[in-house]
């Protein structure tokens, strides 16, 4: 896996923010990228993170979606907490330092935290632990059904590893808007797949983040 993640060095990209921005193991963020509107959304938030940590931000718009979905899960009487949000470069950095070769680990600029889109929820059922059994949590069904509603994708669902580059992770959204989140979901593409398929003739890059290119 490490000879695959080096081999992704040299895709570095200036990409621009929106809400549909596609980045993975290949289209990576500059270092100096930053999100305009970083904000401290009011959820429930894993109490280790000290009270002014960036972690604990998400961009604006993706910010008070979040709000919304976690009142609506607190009304339906679940526990969703807010673990791990916005991430700067020099952050993934040192997370990718200490562990290169994981495929839960981006390399810098390889991660969606760095837009303030992506947010990893838990529940105290897991001691707001990050693993697969989250799926399988009154949280993480609930999530499964309704983050779409809220613009947000599981981003990282189980069987397409080889087009997004990550390992399964039903713990990790991200905010798309509220119809594209309903779009991919019900088509069951991911942002990779829709990205490539908006943009069938730009150049011959290839979005996804397979060793190599499998058709899907
Ligand atoms: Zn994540």
């Amino acid at each position: 896996m490490s000879e695959v993640l080096n081999s992704y060095s040299k895709f570095i990209m200036p990409l621009v923010f929106s809400y549909d921005m596609l980045v993975n193991r290949n289209r990576r963020l500059s270092e100096d990228f930053k999100p305009e509107s970083l904000i401290l959304p009011q959820i429930p938030f894993d109490s280790s993170a000290a009270p002014d940590d960036p972690k604990r931000m998400l961009e604006s718009e993706a910010a008070h979606a979040a709000e919304s979905l976690f009142i609506q899960s607190r009304h339906d009487g679940l526990h969703l907490y807010g673990v791990s949000g916005y991430r700067t470069y020099s952050r993934q950095n040192e997370l990718f330092s200490r562990n290169p070769e994981t495929i839960y680990v981006a390399p810098p600029g390889g991660s969606e935290h760095q837009t303030g889109l992506a947010l990893d929820v838990s529940c105290p059922a897991l001691s707001l632990d990050l693993t697969e059994e989250f799926a399988l949590t009154l949280e993480g069904r609930w999530l499964t059904k309704n983050a779409p509603l809220f613009g947000f994708i599981l981003r990282y669902p189980k069987g397409k590893e080889n087009i997004t580059g990550y390992a399964y992770e039903p713990w990790h959204i991200r905010y798309v808007t509220r119809s594209l989140a309903l779009y991919l979901t019900l088509t069951g593409l991911t942002l990779e797949e829709y990205h490539s398929l908006r943009l069938p003739d730009e150049d011959s890059e290839d979005y996804g983040c397979a060793a190599s290119s499998e058709p899907f």
